[in-house]
């Protein structure tokens, strides 16, 4: 009798909160792919629908080079890997990748978790604690914002790429504490603009703070070869904390730190779900490794994903679109109010293009907009194609 009370109340409670989501038009509606994420895919059972929404940068989701990798690595190493990194869960495969990786981004080592999430949630409360000060641009991701309040340092939040404002604070709350992190996104996903890295570094420099930059959106989109944000900056040296994530231009899934060995074995005997929680399945390594490999070998899957970048950026503004800050291949759709960017959300997927609506709260109330991501794989037509739809679309709903 008790226990049914119990559940009813706890029903009950979700209930209210989700009615409350709804109300306010914030709740989720999960979309299903019947197939691979690639350019064209079935979408809640329309078929064929163009895809500009996926994280899938390089196309490299679906690559016949990364699902063989993967193939194989079961085939050698098993389906999972047994046990967390420090206990049985380090297979040869595991070290392989991190020394890939290493090699790739052009740094002493390099350390794998299972994704970027898990990687900012467990890496942050590592390097700072009571007495030290976190400094964060306020547009940073929800995953650095968690990982901050999982630490007892003092968290400051400085304006958005705001230079003046970053030295502000420095200025205002370096005194009396003991280490100090100034963090960042490389790339800021909602806007697509890009970090002043170089001047952050020199920033942090004067006031002996350590940097850390999140590149999952940079990785495998800028820098030579896709290496990154420090790349980009020339910065190599210069950052103490690379962070990165497999899940998006790699197409896979996981995240990493890049750096010296020290920094490797600092969080390798810190950090707690490497130690708790158990390590990546070969499949996912293999398919890494095989992601690394595909970006350096060859330079044109980088150069296509820029091409496409700039050809459908160019679409958009000749119709008339206001695309925002951008200067990657995230690229905004700005329409201001909540209910615009859902009309032009449903007219798109109406004409056969997947995008979704980015609204408050994960946006300013008036910068409502729709976010648009191109891939390597994207072909012309299906750039033109998606083109056309918005075009049709923005003339409809009044936008354009
Ligand atoms: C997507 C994202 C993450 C999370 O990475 P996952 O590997 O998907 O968990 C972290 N930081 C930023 C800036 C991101 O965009």
């Amino acid at each position: 009798m008790q226990a049914n009370v119990n559940r009813e109340a706890t029903q009950s409670f979700m209930e209210r909160e989700i009615e409350r989501l709804k109300q306010a038009d914030l709740d989720w509606k999960v979309h299903e792919l019947d197939g691979p994420s690639q350019p064209r895919t079935s979408v809640d059972g329309k078929k064929d629908v163009v895809v500009l929404c996926s994280n899938n940068y390089l196309g490299l989701a679906n690559h016949p080079k990364l699902k063989e990798a993967a193939i194989r690595a079961v085939e050698e190493y098993g389906a999972g890997s047994g046990s967390v990194r420090v206990i049985a869960g380090t297979m040869k495969i595991h070290l392989d990748l991190e020394r890939i990786l290493a090699n790739f981004k052009g740094v002493e080592d390099s350390i794998v978790f299972q994704s970027g999430f898990v990687t900012n949630a467990g890496c942050i409360q590592q390097l700072v604690e009571e007495g030290d000060l976190i400094i964060s641009d306020e547009l940073n991701h929800g995953s650095i914002i968690d990982g901050c309040r999982l630490t007892a340092a003092k968290r400051v939040v400085y304006k958005h790429i705001d230079m003046e404002d970053l030295t502000k604070v420095l200025d205002l709350n370096a005194s009396g504490s003991r280490r100090i992190l100034v963090i960042t996104d490389g790339v800021f996903s909602m806007d697509g603009d890009i970090a002043p890295l170089d001047k952050i570094t020199k920033i942090a420099k004067d006031f002996g703070a350590m940097v850390y930059v999140d590149d999952a959106h940079g990785d495998g989109v800028l820098g030579e070869n896709g290496r990154g944000i420090v790349n980009h900056f020339k910065l190599e040296g210069k950052v103490d904390i690379e962070m990165g994530t497999f899940s998006k231009a790699f197409g896979v899934v996981g995240g990493y730190v890049v750096g010296s060995h020290t920094l490797k074995e600092y969080l390798l005997n810190k950090v707690r779900p490497y130690l708790l929680s158990g390590s990546h399945p070969p499949a996912v390594v293999g398919a890494c490794i095989a992601a690394i490999r595909l970006i350096e070998s060859d330079p044109s899957i980088v150069q296509r994903l820029w091409d496409n970048a700039r050809y459908f950026k160019k679409g958009l503004k000749d119709a008339g679109f206001d695309t925002g800050q951008s200067e990657t291949p995230i690229t905004p759709i700005m329409c201001g109010e909540s209910s615009v960017a859902q009309s032009l959300a449903q007219e798109a997927f109406a004409g056969g293009v997947f995008v979704l609506p980015i609204i408050y709260p994960m946006v300013a109330r008036n910068r409502a907009r729709i976010r648009t991501i191109v891939t390597a794989a994207h072909s012309k037509e299906d750039l033109d194609f998606a083109l056309d739809v918005f075009q049709k679309s923005g003339k409809k709903i009044g936008l354009i």
